[in-house]
């Protein structure tokens, strides 16, 4: 399209370039030939005048002549002198006659006419008397005159004896015979013109009567004349024989222009014929070099419009322009092509992948599972999708920098693409979260597979020869058993994380309903919201007893939940979601509250207990918690003393300095401290000694079976030792028998917790069973 444009635009350029120029040629060629033809005509046309004024001057001289003759001749001179007038006019007649004269006259010096030959009137005046005075002034006189009607030429002269005696006159007419004679001679037409008085008097001419009477003058130049006759081109030139006040007589030569021109006419011909073949040759050689140069330009084009289509990968191939300018911007154009395809494809790479690690994005990840499951061999397909959490890595970043951070996520990285068989994938999703897709074999494949990864990404981590042992915690869903769509199953591998992680386990599978249990935790949260100030929240007491002095000296605090619907919700279903949604601080407010005004009401009934309140690790993360238990202990007028607080290990790894800040505030009050579930956590007893602790409570997972698992009782007994000796109180949670009882007092432990001396109870029940325990009673 464009290539016909550019190349019809050549062609056309070069075309009425040259009919521009061939016009411009030819109209000079021909207005020279016009010109030279003017030029020649009027050459022509002055030669004529001169044979024509040598033609005048022959018959002037032929008439000197023979005038001559006649005046000299005696007989004559004789006749005058007798007057004799017969043999006048007979000597005028004879002479007249052999010198082809039109007119002979005598006139008397008076101007008289005394003898004449004309017989076209009887003349009675001599008509030429004006001429005497010139006559007799010059000894004779020649003049073209009008004499009846007609132009003559006529001579007088003197006749003398020797005195002079009279004038004899010798005229011819100016006659279609002599116009003829010039017009053979010159190949001119030749028109005569007389006026007398101002009237036309006659008009002598060559042409033919029906031309002359188309005449029209066209321009007067001085003498020349441009006519036209017949509509036909005419120059003349125009001679002035007589002019007197009275009369006038031209002589006109004339020669037709277009004759003149018709001459060239071939010439004319042979210009257009060489133009035209010009012409022809031109435009081919216009088409052949339009389409040299609209060829490669349209390549380029078609090159540019393919790349502004953004296809960037073809080429541009030309041959024999290597060199030149078209050749040049190609190569430029190639270059712009590389340079778009390669930043289009960073760009692209970029919006795909993980600039930290190279591994895709959450966005690819995405549409390479929703392009498997769409694929034709989808419904047959099995895989599954892996997240993979490092557990800390807040941590690990607080502790090392962000540098050894960012070094550890490009060796898990590099840990899970080693992994990765043909057809598999691994994407960063975000921080610490990994996700990859493994679809090698069958379900039972694939667990076994994420078994191995698991494993290889729990070897330890040797990063700036640091050697740092990392834990992870992983989540799978598999397609198609837990879900058909990628979300669902991106979703369900993060939901079988959060249980891995709630498990204390490393890695999980989905289990089918625990979504729905997600879903259900969502509303649970909300209305937990509410259940804190609507009542449906109550505080359950275990007791502690304290073995030394054979009596329950404390209670633990336990809460419950009775929710209007579903009814009880044990404390380890909605602590975390408590926990997640931040509903922990007012949560914990209104256990403190609930549980001071209990203790109050204890005191005042004359019942000495102390009470454990259970703090969560965003308890210790609140500033403010200091100030509010201090004060809920002075409107409930207690001492600090009467409240413990059970906090968790994990719970002050978490963020250690801001824990123990908390931790030391409360203890200034005079708050004692219980170490919970200690044994499941990281700590060893070496480092508890550095925290304001005083109890600590043995997890329950080592004293349910205390009684049969020898393991269990080594362990229980050497904590107790250790315990002691870092001069702490130590609480067996969990027991459940008589014999484990029997063990734990046997080693020495401080403080026995469990079903077997109670179940947790509301303040009523447990105040009951207070006021009438019995510790010897079998249970
Ligand atoms: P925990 O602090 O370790 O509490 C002891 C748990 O062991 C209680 O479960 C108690 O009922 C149970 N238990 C006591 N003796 C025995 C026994 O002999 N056998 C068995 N199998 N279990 C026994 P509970 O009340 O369900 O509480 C679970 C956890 O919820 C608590 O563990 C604690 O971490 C948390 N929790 C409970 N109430 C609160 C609270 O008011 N605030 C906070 N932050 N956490 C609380
Ligand atoms: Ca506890
Ligand atoms: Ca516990």
């Amino acid at each position: 399209m464009i290539d016909m444009r550019l190349r019809k635009k050549i062609l056309l350029s070069f075309l009425s370039l040259f009919v521009v120029s061939s016009v411009l040629t030819i109209s000079a060629v021909l207005l020279a030939t016009n010109d030279s033809v003017a030029e020649q005509a009027q050459e022509k046309l002055v030669v004529g005048r001169k044979v024509f004024d040598q033609l005048l001057e022959m018959r002037a001289n032929q008439l000197f002549e023979s005038a001559e003759v006649l005046t000299s001749d005696f007989g004559f001179k004789a006749a005058v002198l007798d007057k004799d007038e017969s043999t006048i006019t007979s000597v005028l007649d004879n002479h007249g006659a052999r010198i082809d004269a039109d007119v002979m006259m005598l006139a008397s010096l008076d101007g008289r006419l005394i003898a004449s030959t004309s017989n076209r009137s009887q003349l009675s005046a001599f008509p030429f008397k004006s001429l005497l005075p010139l006559a007799e002034e010059n000894g004779g006189v020649m003049r073209t005159v009008i004499f009846e009607g007609s132009p003559y030429q006529v001579l007088i002269l003197p006749v003398r004896a020797p005195i002079t005696l009279a004038w004899a006159v010798v005229g011819f007419e100016i006659d279609d015979s002599l116009a003829s004679q010039l017009k053979a001679l010159t190949s001119l037409d030749v028109t005569f013109v007389g006026e007398l008085n101002n009237l036309s008097q006659f008009e002598l001419t060559t042409l033919d009567e029906q031309t002359m009477a188309s005449q029209k003058i066209v321009e007067t130049q001085g003498e020349w004349l441009h006519m036209s006759l017949n509509d036909e081109p005419y120059l003349a030139l125009v001679t002035q024989l007589a002019a007197t006040d009275t009369y006038q007589v031209d002589a006109i030569l004339s020669t037709s222009l277009e004759k003149a021109i018709a001459k060239f006419s071939p010439l004319k011909l042979q210009i257009l014929f060489i133009a035209l073949v010009v012409l022809i040759l031109s435009a081919f050689v216009a088409f052949i070099i339009a389409r040299n140069i609209s060829r490669p330009v349209n390549v380029l084009v078609s090159a540019a419009e393919r790349i502004s289509r953004g296809d960037y990968k073809g080429t541009i191939g030309f041959r024999g322009y290597k060199n030149n300018e078209i050749g040049k911007l190609a190569n430029s154009l190639t270059q712009m092509q590389l340079g778009i395809s390669e930043r289009e494809d960073r760009i692209l790479f970029q919006a795909y992948h993980d600039t930290l690690t190279g591994l895709a994005n959450r966005a690819l990840i995405k549409e390479e599972v929703d392009a498997l499951i769409d694929s034709p061999q989808g419904s047959s397909l099995v895989f599954g999708l892996v997240q993979v959490n490092v557990r800390h890595f807040k941590q690990v970043n607080n502790t090392f920098g962000y540098h050894v951070g960012d070094s550890l996520l490009i060796d898990v990285a590099r840990r899970l693409s080693s992994h990765l068989k043909q057809g598999d994938l691994a994407a960063r999703l975000a921080g610490d979260e990994f996700l990859v897709l493994l679809k090698d074999g069958s379900e039972e494949e694939i667990r076994v597979s994420v078994n191995t990864l698991f494993s290889e990404l729990s070897e330890p981590y040797q990063i700036d020869e640091l050697n740092i042992p990392i834990a992870f915690v992983s989540g799978v869903a598999m397609y198609p058993s837990h879900g058909a769509r990628t979300d669902l199953l991106m979703r369900r591998a993060d939901i079988a994380l959060h249980e891995a992680n709630d498990k204390k386990q490393g890695l999980s599978f989905y289990e089918p309903g625990t979504d729905e249990k997600h879903i259900k935790q969502t509303q649970l949260v909300n209305d937990l919201k509410h259940a804190i100030s609507d009542g449906s929240l109550v505080m359950f007491y275990q007791p502690k007893l304290e073995l030394k002095k054979q009596k329950v000296t404390q209670v633990e605090a336990l809460i419950r939940w009775i929710h209007p619907e579903l009814g009880f919700i044990p404390p380890d279903q909605f602590i975390g979601l408590a926990e997640q949604s931040g509903l922990m601080p007012p949560l914990t407010r209104w256990v403190l509250e609930d549980v001071l005004e209990q203790a109050a009401r204890w005191q005042s009934q004359g019942i000495d207990l102390k009470v454990a309140v259970n703090l969560s690790a965003h308890d210790l993360a609140n500033d403010d918690l200091p100030d509010f238990v201090s004060a809920t202990l002075e409107s409930n007028g207690l001492d600090a003393s009467v409240l413990i607080l059970e906090v968790t290990e994990s719970a002050m790894i978490e963020n250690p300095d801001q824990a123990l800040r908390v931790l030391n505030k409360l203890r200034e009050l005079g708050i004692v401290f219980a170490i919970d579930d200690y044994g499941t956590g990281y700590s060893s007893l070496s480092q508890l000694k550095d925290l304001p602790v005083d109890e600590l409570k043995i997890d329950m997972a080592f004293v349910l079976k205390l009684d049969e698992n020898t393991f269990d009782q080594a362990i229980v007994h050497s904590t107790i030792k250790m315990g002691h000796k870092l001069g702490l109180t130590i609480v067996a949670e969990g027991v459940e028998n008589r014999e484990s009882w029997r063990l734990l007092e046997e080693w020495g432990c401080d403080k026995l917790q469990g079903y077997y001396i109670s179940r947790p109870q509301n303040a009523e029940d447990f105040t009951k069973w207070f006021k009438g325990y019995d510790l010897n009673k079998e249970y």
